[in-house]
């Protein structure tokens, strides 16, 4: 397995001055580290990705930056909307689709995920696919029945050869926010689901597809459910947004690295 991914999602926070001032923060205390084997992804809103790419480079470690969404079309009459080249033109590597927001506000659907994430690998950068119940779903034992419809859906008509641009969230939506992660049982369960899943599907690809915990992740628990069998890094809300955090939450998946 390959080591730990942290993400940091920031959501819709942020200005150019915080943006600086968090990565810059964030690179400090990253760069007191002699070596870093994890790989590290910020995903500022669209407006701050510019300048995070340019901070994050001052790095001497390798800090990558994603965004949020992504719009599958090319280019085109779609006002308001962000296409692929421009994203690539911000320096960006990773981007977030079907993030639990985006289905519950902007009620995307499996099947536009679909299209995102196609529209992503196909212009050569990599994709992390957030997928997750509801607490309804969990409370009517439809959990597993959730999450392989969304997989179905999500993943249709992708290979093996391009599970490894893929990376895959799980996001339980009752614990995104609210404080409360899922416990290490309920992780532990989804994430060998997932790995079997995984593995069913795409054979070595997923044993290797890197599978992120997201939901109420923090510098307290991490070294809980970073320790988890079969999760192999995270996806990170709100501590993200606070240096100290979000480092120490790295420094725990480098003490877990092999
Ligand atoms: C998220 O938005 O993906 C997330 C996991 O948020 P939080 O860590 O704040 O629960």
């Amino acid at each position: 397995m390959n080591n730990f991914v942290i993400a940091g999602n920031w959501k819709m926070n942020t200005n150019i001055e915080t943006t600086i001032s968090i990565i810059k923060n964030v690179a400090e205390q990253v760069d007191q580290l002699n070596e870093v084997k994890s790989t590290i992804v910020i995903c500022p809103p669209f407006t701050n990705i510019y300048v995070a790419a340019q901070e994050a480079k001052k790095s001497k470690h390798n800090i990558q930056v994603g965004a949020q969404n992504c719009h599958f079309e090319e280019s085109g009459a779609f006002t308001g909307e962000i296409s692929l080249d421009m994203i690539k033109s911000l320096n960006c590597d990773y981007v977030i689709v079907g993030h639990s927001e985006r289905r519950a506000y902007f009620n995307e659907t499996n099947a536009d995920i679909n299209k995102k994430l196609k529209a992503v690998l196909k212009n050569n950068l990599k994709v992390i696919l957030c997928i997750g119940e509801t607490l309804e779903d969990r409370q009517s034992h439809k959990t597993f029945d959730v999450l392989e419809t969304q997989l179905n859906g999500c993943l249709q008509d992708i290979v093996e050869n391009d599970m490894k641009n893929i990376i895959i969230a799980y996001e339980p939506v009752w614990a995104i926010g609210t404080g409360v992660s899922a416990k290490t049982e309920e992780i532990e369960e989804a994430h060998n689901w997932l790995r079997n899943y995984c593995e069913k599907k795409y054979a070595n690809a997923g044993k290797t597809v890197a599978l992120l915990y997201g939901g109420s992740l923090n510098d307290k628990n991490a070294p809980e459910i970073l320790n988890v069998s079969n999760v192999n890094g995270g996806l990170i809300g709100g501590a993200s947004l606070v240096p100290e955090k979000f480092v120490s939450i790295i420094k725990t998946a480098e003490s877990l690295s092999k």
